[in-house]
Protein backbone atom coordinates (compact mmCIF):
# COMPACT_ATOMS: atom_id res chain seq x y z
CA UNK A 1 0.00 0.00 0.00
CA UNK A 2 1.33 3.33 -1.03
CA UNK A 3 1.98 5.81 1.81
CA UNK A 4 0.28 8.86 2.91
CA UNK A 5 0.49 11.97 0.51
CA UNK A 6 -0.01 15.46 2.83
CA UNK A 7 0.66 18.70 2.14
CA UNK A 8 1.02 21.27 5.52
CA UNK A 9 0.50 24.70 4.50
CA UNK A 10 0.73 27.84 6.93
CA UNK A 11 2.25 31.67 7.33
CA UNK A 12 6.17 31.21 8.01
CA UNK A 13 6.46 30.51 11.60
CA UNK A 14 3.15 28.57 11.94
CA UNK A 15 4.80 25.37 12.77
CA UNK A 16 4.85 23.75 9.45
CA UNK A 17 8.03 22.11 10.30
CA UNK A 18 7.64 21.16 14.05
CA UNK A 19 4.20 19.27 12.99
CA UNK A 20 6.03 17.63 10.46
CA UNK A 21 8.68 16.39 12.56
CA UNK A 22 6.05 15.32 14.57
CA UNK A 23 3.91 13.61 11.84
CA UNK A 24 7.18 12.30 10.31
CA UNK A 25 7.75 10.03 13.48
CA UNK A 26 4.27 9.42 14.13
CA UNK A 27 3.33 7.75 10.72
CA UNK A 28 6.75 7.23 8.97
CA UNK A 29 6.64 9.12 6.54
CA UNK A 30 9.50 11.23 4.57
CA UNK A 31 9.46 14.93 5.70
CA UNK A 32 10.17 17.04 2.66
CA UNK A 33 11.24 20.60 3.01
CA UNK A 34 12.07 22.79 0.43
CA UNK A 35 13.43 25.45 2.40
CA UNK A 36 15.80 22.82 4.42
CA UNK A 37 16.62 21.39 0.73
CA UNK A 38 17.51 24.68 -0.44
CA UNK A 39 19.43 26.18 2.17
CA UNK A 40 21.62 22.44 1.88
CA UNK A 41 22.24 23.27 -1.75
CA UNK A 42 23.52 26.87 -0.93
CA UNK A 43 25.32 25.62 1.90
CA UNK A 44 27.37 22.91 -0.57
CA UNK A 45 27.48 25.82 -3.15
CA UNK A 46 25.70 23.65 -5.54
CA UNK A 47 24.85 24.91 -9.04
CA UNK A 48 20.97 25.30 -7.76
CA UNK A 49 22.15 27.07 -4.65
CA UNK A 50 24.27 29.64 -6.64
CA UNK A 51 21.05 30.30 -7.98
CA UNK A 52 18.65 30.03 -5.26
CA UNK A 53 21.09 32.34 -2.68
CA UNK A 54 20.01 35.37 -3.78
CA UNK A 55 16.10 35.26 -3.97
CA UNK A 56 16.64 33.34 -0.76
CA UNK A 57 18.84 35.89 1.13
CA UNK A 58 16.46 38.99 -0.06
CA UNK A 59 13.40 36.97 1.62
CA UNK A 60 11.83 36.27 -2.00
CA UNK A 61 10.30 33.05 -3.23
CA UNK A 62 12.92 30.73 -5.28
CA UNK A 63 10.95 30.66 -9.38
CA UNK A 64 8.85 27.75 -9.95
CA UNK A 65 10.93 26.15 -11.95
CA UNK A 66 14.31 25.91 -9.95
CA UNK A 67 11.78 24.58 -7.35
CA UNK A 68 10.51 22.13 -9.35
CA UNK A 69 13.54 20.44 -10.70
CA UNK A 70 14.64 20.18 -6.77
CA UNK A 71 10.81 18.57 -6.55
CA UNK A 72 11.31 16.25 -9.32
CA UNK A 73 14.33 14.95 -8.35
CA UNK A 74 13.46 14.33 -4.62
CA UNK A 75 10.13 12.32 -5.96
CA UNK A 76 12.54 9.72 -7.45
CA UNK A 77 15.46 9.78 -5.24
CA UNK A 78 12.90 9.51 -2.13
CA UNK A 79 10.80 7.19 -4.12
CA UNK A 80 7.69 9.31 -2.50
CA UNK A 81 4.91 8.50 -4.72
CA UNK A 82 5.02 5.26 -2.79
CA UNK A 83 6.02 5.61 -0.05
CA UNK A 84 3.81 9.34 0.17
CA UNK A 85 5.29 12.24 2.14
CA UNK A 86 4.65 14.83 4.16
CA UNK A 87 5.52 18.19 2.10
CA UNK A 88 6.56 21.45 4.56
CA UNK A 89 6.77 24.50 2.16
CA UNK A 90 5.61 22.75 -0.54
CA UNK A 91 3.55 23.85 -3.18
CA UNK A 92 4.05 27.75 -2.43
CA UNK A 93 2.24 29.05 -5.76
CA UNK A 94 -0.72 28.07 -7.64
CA UNK A 95 1.44 26.92 -10.49
CA UNK A 96 3.80 24.50 -8.42
CA UNK A 97 0.37 23.03 -6.99
CA UNK A 98 -0.89 22.47 -10.14
CA UNK A 99 2.45 20.70 -11.52
CA UNK A 100 2.44 18.56 -8.24
CA UNK A 101 -1.61 17.89 -9.44
CA UNK A 102 0.05 16.21 -12.52
CA UNK A 103 2.74 14.78 -11.19
CA UNK A 104 0.34 12.85 -8.45
CA UNK A 105 -2.30 12.39 -11.12
CA UNK A 106 -5.26 11.21 -10.91
CA UNK A 107 -5.54 10.76 -7.16
CA UNK A 108 -3.58 13.78 -5.93
CA UNK A 109 -2.83 14.84 -2.68
CA UNK A 110 -4.82 12.67 0.36
CA UNK A 111 -5.02 15.92 2.74
CA UNK A 112 -3.87 19.53 3.31
CA UNK A 113 -3.37 20.89 6.25
CA UNK A 114 -3.25 24.24 7.36
CA UNK A 115 -2.05 26.02 9.96
CA UNK A 116 -3.82 28.76 10.78
CA UNK A 117 -2.24 31.50 12.69
CA UNK A 118 -2.67 35.38 13.11
CA UNK A 119 0.35 37.75 11.65
CA UNK A 120 0.65 38.99 15.41
CA UNK A 121 1.38 35.80 16.88
CA UNK A 122 3.86 34.35 13.89
CA UNK A 123 6.25 37.83 13.65
CA UNK A 124 6.93 37.09 17.48
CA UNK A 125 7.97 33.40 16.59
CA UNK A 126 9.98 33.98 13.93
CA UNK A 127 11.80 37.10 16.06
CA UNK A 128 12.51 34.58 18.47
CA UNK A 129 13.15 31.42 16.42
CA UNK A 130 16.24 29.65 16.48
CA UNK A 131 17.41 26.46 14.35
CA UNK A 132 19.80 23.95 14.01
CA UNK A 133 22.76 24.73 11.66
CA UNK A 134 22.98 20.89 10.35
CA UNK A 135 20.77 21.05 7.13
CA UNK A 136 20.48 17.03 7.78
CA UNK A 137 18.75 17.89 11.26
CA UNK A 138 16.72 20.47 11.32
CA UNK A 139 15.69 21.18 14.92
CA UNK A 140 14.21 24.16 15.49
CA UNK A 141 14.41 26.01 19.36
CA UNK A 142 13.50 29.54 20.17
CA UNK A 143 14.60 32.04 22.99
CA UNK A 144 12.04 30.89 24.76
CA UNK A 145 12.39 27.04 24.81
CA UNK A 146 16.87 26.92 24.01
CA UNK A 147 18.12 23.22 23.65
CA UNK A 148 19.43 21.96 26.93
CA UNK A 149 22.91 23.68 26.15
CA UNK A 150 23.02 26.47 25.01
CA UNK A 151 23.14 27.11 21.54
CA UNK A 152 24.02 23.18 20.81
CA UNK A 153 21.19 20.93 19.27
CA UNK A 154 19.84 18.29 21.98
CA UNK A 155 19.42 16.02 18.65
CA UNK A 156 22.86 16.52 17.20
CA UNK A 157 25.05 19.11 18.58
CA UNK A 158 25.24 21.86 16.14
CA UNK A 159 25.15 25.32 16.64
CA UNK A 160 21.71 26.70 17.21
CA UNK A 161 21.63 30.32 15.09
CA UNK A 162 19.39 32.38 13.53
CA UNK A 163 18.13 31.89 9.97
CA UNK A 164 18.90 35.11 7.77
CA UNK A 165 15.96 35.60 7.06
CA UNK A 166 14.46 35.89 10.54
CA UNK A 167 15.15 39.15 10.62
CA UNK A 168 12.37 41.41 11.12
CA UNK A 169 11.81 43.21 7.71
CA UNK A 170 12.69 39.97 5.43
CA UNK A 171 9.36 38.70 7.98
CA UNK A 172 7.11 40.94 6.95
CA UNK A 173 7.96 40.75 3.16
CA UNK A 174 7.61 36.83 3.62
CA UNK A 175 3.95 37.15 5.01
CA UNK A 176 3.20 39.37 2.14
CA UNK A 177 4.57 36.91 -0.27
CA UNK A 178 2.26 34.43 1.62
CA UNK A 179 -0.80 36.40 1.57
CA UNK A 180 -0.48 37.10 -2.12
CA UNK A 181 0.70 33.94 -3.56
CA UNK A 182 0.19 31.00 -1.06
CA UNK A 183 -2.74 31.64 0.37
CA UNK A 184 -4.65 31.20 -2.61
CA UNK A 185 -3.85 27.70 -2.01
CA UNK A 186 -6.37 27.37 0.84
CA UNK A 187 -9.15 27.94 -1.39
CA UNK A 188 -8.13 25.56 -3.95
CA UNK A 189 -7.96 22.24 -1.52
CA UNK A 190 -10.77 23.38 0.26
CA UNK A 191 -12.88 23.37 -3.19
CA UNK A 192 -11.55 19.62 -3.40
CA UNK A 193 -12.68 18.80 -0.06
CA UNK A 194 -9.20 17.88 1.00
CA UNK A 195 -8.53 20.95 3.55
CA UNK A 196 -8.26 20.16 7.75
CA UNK A 197 -8.15 23.39 8.92
CA UNK A 198 -6.37 23.52 12.75
CA UNK A 199 -5.98 26.53 14.88
CA UNK A 200 -1.92 26.83 14.96
CA UNK A 201 -1.89 29.46 18.27
CA UNK A 202 -1.95 26.19 20.29
CA UNK A 203 0.68 24.27 21.61
CA UNK A 204 2.74 22.19 19.12
CA UNK A 205 0.98 19.38 20.80
CA UNK A 206 -2.31 20.17 20.82
CA UNK A 207 -2.10 21.10 17.06
CA UNK A 208 -0.74 17.40 16.27
CA UNK A 209 -3.13 15.77 18.33
CA UNK A 210 -5.92 17.82 16.71
CA UNK A 211 -4.40 17.25 13.32
CA UNK A 212 -3.79 13.99 13.78
CA UNK A 213 -7.78 13.11 15.29
CA UNK A 214 -8.78 15.07 12.05
CA UNK A 215 -6.98 12.63 9.72
CA UNK A 216 -8.67 9.91 11.55
CA UNK A 217 -11.99 11.14 11.18
CA UNK A 218 -11.29 11.02 7.47
CA UNK A 219 -9.72 7.64 7.72
CA UNK A 220 -6.51 9.01 6.60
CA UNK A 221 -4.62 6.98 9.46
CA UNK A 222 -5.09 4.74 12.17
CA UNK A 223 -3.73 5.23 16.42
CA UNK A 224 -1.27 2.84 15.37
CA UNK A 225 0.54 5.35 12.71
CA UNK A 226 -0.23 3.37 9.61
CA UNK A 227 -1.61 5.41 7.06
P1 LIG B 1 9.65 29.96 5.51
O1 LIG B 1 8.41 29.17 5.22
O2 LIG B 1 9.77 30.31 6.94
O3 LIG B 1 9.88 31.10 4.58
P2 LIG B 1 11.32 27.84 4.44
O4 LIG B 1 12.43 27.22 5.17
O5 LIG B 1 10.16 26.98 4.07
O6 LIG B 1 10.89 29.05 5.31
O7 LIG B 1 11.87 28.51 3.09
C1 LIG B 1 12.98 29.38 3.08
C2 LIG B 1 13.12 30.01 1.69
O8 LIG B 1 13.34 28.98 0.69
C3 LIG B 1 11.92 30.76 1.19
O9 LIG B 1 11.87 32.08 1.67
C4 LIG B 1 12.13 30.70 -0.33
O10 LIG B 1 13.14 31.61 -0.75
C5 LIG B 1 12.69 29.31 -0.53
N1 LIG B 1 11.63 28.32 -0.79
C6 LIG B 1 11.34 27.21 -0.05
N2 LIG B 1 10.31 26.52 -0.57
C7 LIG B 1 9.89 27.21 -1.66
C8 LIG B 1 8.87 27.03 -2.63
N3 LIG B 1 8.05 25.98 -2.59
N4 LIG B 1 8.74 27.95 -3.62
C9 LIG B 1 9.57 29.00 -3.69
N5 LIG B 1 10.56 29.25 -2.82
C10 LIG B 1 10.73 28.36 -1.82
ZN1 LIG C 1 20.63 19.41 15.16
Amino acid sequence: MRGLRLLIIGKQGSGKGTLCVQFAQHFGVPHISTGDAFRAAVAESSERGIRAKAFMESGQLVPDDLVMEIVDELFVRESLRERGFLFDGFPRTVHQADLLDATLAPEGVDAVIDLEVSTEVVVARLASRRVCSNPNCGAIYSLKSPPKSPWNCDLCGSPVVQRDDDREEMIRRRLDDYEAMTAPLVDRYEALGKLIRVDAALSPDEVFSRALAELLTRRLANETGEA
